[in-house]
């Protein structure tokens, strides 16, 4: 018997397999129990309060503790718990907040698909774009462009659309054709002396001589993340997207942007596609959709991705795809109230005042020994730890450090992640002055007893 028994912690051990979790190192550390949340704080078993600096998976947007999804969820249960939206059904908040999705999205994105995890959704969008292919008679035209450390997901073709070894290694990934094209982060993958405007042009030549290398017949979707988040926070370089989607309309290739973190207002913009100014024909979204209180992704799209689709349901008689929760009462009735309050508390305005505080207060940093890079957007954010400053030289091996930084984090009473050796921040969208400063002050103390630690 360990000192766990009969507590949370022994059951958890005896009986769970973590999500991205080393199981063997869990079974000697037992997890961190959270019990309850407020605004922006959890706190744990022991009622020790923790800063959720990532605002759980990079979704709690409202907070922890926002009544009105609470009752929003309490009377759709008493209303409708559950029901489909197979064979013609339909139930009032999947078509409300399906009305409101349209309308808050960029332009031409007129259609919803409801599914209950972004990894759900990329894989939909993997085969609605295949099904649109073959209905317009151009089956060859299957392939995905994507990014080495790009996030999409973990399911066969999502989990194959990302470009990060551990979801590849030992799950015999990639799964379906996909090329992965190089990471768009100046720091890493810039050379010596280029200019950052040099890496966008040569990042474009390489995106066009992949198409036509393989023929820009083959060739179906370029996707990716507008700024690229759980792969370590690294903003595009300037001109990229609008290069990529240059390309996009010159080969006929549909431009997926998949926000489920960028969305909804993490840049301090609406969307990354806002943020970074260009218009893609496919979005994903999640996470901040419903604050992750309830599960639901959505993949809008365009009238002629639509009208291409809805031509062969009618030809072969269905589309043969959907979920048993797709578009669940009780998950787009908390999403419609996650959005009216987005709205109503400005919270999207908030991000990019809040975004740009948090940003200036990191910068201050970038000059401490360990700091390589501090990058970001509005309310997300990286600080890259290397070796050596002068040179970029990570720690070896890479995600040590990191992982110390993370632990010490938690002593610290903050919650952040660390992607490799980049400690990633993304609060919650209702953080105020207060919080953004003491978000500040807190990475400086952390940061500073890493040092300690690698010494
Ligand atoms: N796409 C992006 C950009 C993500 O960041 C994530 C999750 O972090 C996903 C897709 C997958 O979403 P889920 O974990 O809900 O399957």
């Amino acid at each position: 018997m360990n000192k766990l028994s009969n507590s949370l912690g022994a059951a958890d051990i005896a009986t769970a397999l973590h999500p991205y979790t080393n199981a063997r190192r869990h079974e000697e550390k037992g997890p961190l129990v959270i019990t309850r949340g407020e605004g922006i704080r959890v706190y744990d078993e022991a009622g020790k309060p923790y800063i959720e600096a990532l605002a759980g998976l990079w979704s709690v947007a409202v907070g922890f503790s926002e009544s009105r999804l609470v009752e929003a969820a309490h009377n759709q249960m008493q209303a409708l718990p559950y029901y489909h939206s197979f064979a013609h059904k339909a139930h009032e908040p999947s078509i409300r907040l399906g009305e409101k999705l349209v309308e808050m999205t960029p332009e031409g994105l007129d259609r919803v698909f409801f599914t209950s995890s972004g990894s759900e959704a990329n894989d939909t969008v993997v085969k609605m774009v295949w099904y649109m292919n073959n209905a317009l008679g151009r089956p060859e035209k299957k392939k995905f462009l994507a990014r080495n450390k790009g996030y999409h997901g973990i399911t066969v073709a999502s989990g194959s659309l990302t470009g990060l070894p551990y979801n590849h290694m030992d799950f015999d990934l990639p799964a379906i054709p996909v090329t992965h094209l190089t990471c768009p982060h100046f720091y890493r993958f810039g050379h010596e002396g280029e200019s950052e405007a040099e890496f966008t042009k040569r990042l474009l030549k390489e995106a066009e001589d992949t198409i036509l290398r393989e023929g820009p017949e083959t060739i179906a979707a370029f996707i990716g993340e507008p700024l690229m988040a759980a792969g370590g926070v690294m903003p595009p370089p300037e001109g990229y997207w609008p290069g990529i989607e240059e390309l996009c309309r010159k080969y006929d290739i549909l431009l997926v942007s998949d926000e489920v973190i960028n969305g909804f207002g993490r840049l301090g913009s609406s969307f990354g596609a806002t943020h970074y100014g260009f218009t893609p024909d496919i979005m994903v979204l999640s996470k901040q959709l419903t604050s992750s209180y309830m599960p639901l992704a959505a993949v809008m799209f365009s009238e002629k991705v639509y009208d291409a689709i809805a031509d062969n349901t009618g030809r072969i008689g269905t589309f043969g795809h959907g979920f048993t929760a797709s578009g669940h009462p009780v998950a787009t009735a908390v999403g419609l109230e996650n959005l009216k309050i987005i709205e109503e508390r400005d919270l999207m305005g908030n991000a990019q005042r809040m975004g740009e505080r948090l940003q200036a207060g990191l910068r201050q940093y970038a000059d401490h020994p360990l700091v390589g890079e501090v990058r970001g957007a509005g309310l997300i954010a990286g600080l890259e730890v290397v070796a050596d400053k002068a040179t970029k030289r990570p720690f070896d091996p890479v995600g040590k450090v990191g992982l110390a930084a993370f632990e010490i984090a938690h002593e610290e009473g903050m919650i952040i992640r660390n992607v490799g050796d980049t400690l990633a921040l993304c609060p919650p969208l209702i953080v105020t002055e207060t919080d953004v400063d003491e978000i500040v002050a807190c990475m400086g103390r952390i940061l500073d007893r890493t040092e300690a630690w690698v010494a």
